[in-house]
């Protein structure tokens, strides 16, 4: 092994790393939800109607009995007390994609100095963190700091534990003085809210009388890579931005095929058996773990939950695979594009609406065409999308998804819709006016006689659509994994919500003129396919042909980098959507838009000023080295008779020449902030920023294929990729 010492010492340490010991999984029904305050551990503490009263609320959203907090927080705090836990937060979920928290101990001091452990009601619904410190966008100033938290009595209450201790967690909602959301959470109920009230308008028009509350669901497919502690610590760009900003390919990147779904390395596979083991404990569902496409990489995605729910969770999901990571030596990246060349990570967002009574609305069943309440919804879907797609753009727009997005392994940022053959036929026949019947799925007969005979699906996968048909549900695929899922969640239920209001208002209108339910359903569906059907696709989505048809003869937006779709928030139908559903009002929207400007801006920043050090201070002096000692070389071997070109000598310093100047013209531009507006900088950031320190890599990345190994002061992608 060359490489420099820092480096050759690390893959030492990583050989002789002791192996993990891998502990016998305890039985599913002693870990589940250990360290949840569940229903049932709430209905064997809780005074019967104390309970009854909790549960309605959960379960029938009913509006939450303020009284009955102090009983609640008593039993919340003797199960959190058996549990070793001494301190409680209130979790909140700011607009950073991040958790926060805020501990407080149970601790109560007592006049003759002795102490007692406390947890009231009034502390357990409201919390007041100061909180002035998170983005909001100009809702608050720092002189008008109050920020409160309130109990999400929905998404329950849990035990963290960490190496130092175990807390009482409890899922809040955290909004300012007056009252605006500060938060990811709180949309979201309301998104749900919305949701329920128009999905329960159709379905009592199609005849419905006892219609259960209506919720959207989540099944989030999270990808990530694992890379070893000893090589993120000595780059600087892993360390501080999640990405590699340098780095040559390996020979060897996933050009085999031969990563995706083989077998999981051991080491992998013990970490992995960890994660599950504390997600089981808290509750989360995990359900399905395999190696992905790149080396290196690999995804957990558990069964899916209602979505409030599914996001406090996948929030704690992301959590636990990062601070796992560290026990074991390694560094969790879930990073949208970690390492040029190979597959970047995403989290397909699986979402569907349903509920108790009439069950998953978006289950067609096997004869779609006959469901006339599946075809609704579906055509609500489909109206949303091509309504509001530059929305879910933008409800996916980050500096690090750019990276993924349109690069021919995720789906394109043209958001069209992939219905499947079975019900692009049903939906043509629709628009032709008359529904006749639905394509056969099939079986599937592989003609040898001891392998089973089986029925296939009724339509294949895209994987190169963002939102996909995969079903009984849409499997939203343009998500960033570093991503919270709440804000393509708040996009997708309030699309859907006034969609199902527009289809309610059209069932109406036409019911009134005496038209009978079957004609005004046909109708309806018509206008819906003839006027948003061009958001249907069920082609290549990666191919020039259909970014051109797109634009061109479908008039879809092709919003490539997050500078040009954040704005989409600050559009007035946009505004008007979310106002009207009472999701966001319009200085909550206006918020978002700021804070996320201010994201993307800053994490190009940041990029950007390690691209100036790393080429500086790390490849610059690297490169002079080797010059000088192949120079030194040279004519020490030319005075002994051995006359070798100087042609790599030349060409180097060509490259080195290069890479300084591109570094002066990056360097001399990033701190420029003399814009009229947050759009002009974005601009900027997106079209002179980053080239510019695309071109810097360039350099460096050639360097690294030119100059001695045991002189590279960063590990390679051979070694991360590679190297466990
Ligand atoms: P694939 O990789 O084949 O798309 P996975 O099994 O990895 O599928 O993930 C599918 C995800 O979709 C799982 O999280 C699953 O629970 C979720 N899912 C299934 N049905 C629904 C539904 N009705 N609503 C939301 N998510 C669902
Ligand atoms: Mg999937």
């Amino acid at each position: 092994m060359t490489g420099n010492s820092s480096r050759v010492q690390a893959v030492q340490n990583i050989i002789n790393r002791p192996p993990m010991p891998v502990k016998q999984p305890e039985p599913l029904s002693s870990l589940w939800a250990s360290d949840v305050f569940t229903l049932g551990k709430m209905k064997e503490s809780l005074p019967k109607e104390v309970f009854k009263s909790l549960k309605k609320t959960i379960e029938a959203s009913e509006e939450l009995d303020v009284s009955i907090a102090d009983v609640v927080a008593l039993a919340m705090k003797d199960w959190a007390l058996s549990k070793g836990a001494l301190y409680y937060a209130h979790v909140f979920y700011p607009l950073t994609n991040a958790t926060a928290e805020k501990h407080d101990g149970f601790i109560s001091v007592q006049s003759d100095g002795s102490v007692i452990s406390e947890f009231s009601g009034k502390v357990l619904v409201q919390g007041e963190p100061d909180g002035s410190s998170f983005p909001n966008g100009g809702i608050r100033s720092t002189f008008e700091a109050r920020g409160y938290t309130a109990w999400d009595v929905t998404s329950p209450a849990f035990i963290m534990t960490t190496d130092n201790g175990a807390t009482l967690c409890i899922p809040t909602v955290f909004v300012s003085w007056t009252g605006e959301a500060l938060d990811k959470k709180t949309p979201l109920l309301r998104a749900n809210a919305a949701l329920n009230k128009a999905a329960k308008r159709v379905l009592s028009i199609l005849g419905h009388t006892d219609i259960a509350p209506v919720n959207s669901s989540c099944g989030a497919e999270q990808e990530y890579f694992l890379v070893d502690t000893n090589f993120v610590s000595q780059r600087p760009d892993l360390l501080l931005a999640g990405r590699t900003l340098f780095g040559a390919a390996a020979a060897k990147g996933q050009q085999f095929d031969d990563h995706y779904f083989g077998a999981i390395p051991e080491r992998v596979q013990v970490y992995m058996q960890d994660v599950e083991d504390q997600l089981y404990r808290l509750g989360i569902p995990a359900k399905t773990r395999h190696n992905e496409v790149a080396p290196g990489q690999f995804e957990i995605a558990p069964f899916f939950e209602s979505a409030n729910v599914a996001t406090d969770h996948q929030q704690l999901l992301m959590t636990v695979l990062k601070n796992t990571a560290k026990r074991h030596g390694l560094v969790c990246l879930l990073h949208e594009k970690p390492f040029k060349g190979i597959n970047g990570s995403g989290k397909h967002v699986n979402w569907s609406v349903g509920n108790a009574t009439q069950g998953n609305l978006l289950d067609p069943g096997s004869t779609p065409h006959s469901n006339s309440q599946f075809l609704l919804f579906c055509g609500a879907v489909i109206r949303g999308v091509h309504k509001y797609g530059p929305l879910l753009r933008a409800a996916i727009a980050t500096a690090s998804n750019d990276h993924r997005l349109g690069a021919n392994e995720a789906p394109p940022a043209i958001m069209s819709i992939y219905l499947g053959s079975q019900l692009d036929n049903v939906f043509e026949q629709i628009s032709q006016g008359k529904i006749t019947g639905s394509l056969n799925a099939g079986v599937m007969d592989l003609g040898i006689n001891t392998l089973p005979i089986f029925s296939k699906d009724a339509g294949d996968r895209n994987r190169t659509s963002p939102f996909a048909f995969t079903g009984n549900r849409f499997e939203f695929r343009a998500v960033g994994s570093g991503q919270s899922v709440a804000g393509p969640l708040v996009a997708m239920n309030t699309m859907l919500a006034d969609s199902l209001n527009w289809v309610a208002d059209a069932l109406e209108s036409k019911l009134k003129t005496g038209a009978d339910l079957d004609t005004a359903i046909l109708k309806t569906l018509k206008e819906v396919i003839d006027t948003h059907g061009a958001v249907v696709f069920g082609g290549n989505g990666y191919s020039a042909e259909w970014h051109k048809m797109a634009v061109e003869e479908r008039g879809l937006a092709n919003l490539r980098t997050a500078a040009d779709a954040l704005p989409v928030l600050k559009e007035p139908y946009v505004e008007e959507l979310f106002n009207k559903l009472g999701v966001l009002s319009p200085v909550e929207l206006a918020s978002r838009f700021e804070i996320y400007a201010e994201q993307y801006i800053l994490a190009i920043e940041v990029e950007a000023k390690l691209v100036v050090s790393m080429a500086k201070t790390g490849i610059y002096p690297a490169a002079i080295k080797y010059l000088s000692d192949l120079s030194v070389t040279l004519s020490s071997l030319k005075s002994n008779g051995i006359d070798l070109s100087n042609e790599r000598l030349v060409h180097i310093t060509a490259l080195v020449t290069s890479m300084m100047e591109t570094v002066s013209k990056l360097s001399s531009i990033i701190s420029r902030h003399d814009f009229s507006s947050p759009e002009e900088h974005m601009q900027f950031c997106a079209k002179t920023i980053r080239p510019l320190m695309d071109e810097v890599r360039c350099f460096a990345d050639a360097l690294e294929g030119e100059i001695a190994d045991e002189l590279w002061p960063f590990p390679t992608y051979q070694e991360m990729l590679f190297i466990k």
